[in-house]
């Protein structure tokens, strides 16, 4: 199951997303993707990276260009 499907956070929709392996992701708005096989793994993760934010008015300038820049 582990390559069945990835993780990533949605700073638009506020919440972690799951995308099949398979298939392009379904969410087209800013989502960064995050390291781990289950969704605790990654969303230690996305706090690691981002802290507490969960919308992209709370990211810093750094942190916006990490979610912008090509995955
Ligand atoms: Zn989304």
């Amino acid at each position: 199951m582990a390559d069945a499907a990835w993780f990533a956070w949605c700073f638009d929709h506020g919440r972690l997303h799951t995308f099949a392996a398979v298939t392009a992701p379904w969410c087209t708005a800013a989502w960064v993707r995050l390291h781990g096989d289950t969704e605790a793994e990654a969303l230690q993760d996305k706090v690691g990276r981002f802290g507490s934010c969960v919308y992209f008015d709370q990211l810093s300038a750094d942190q916006v260009a990490e979610v912008l820049k090509p995955q």
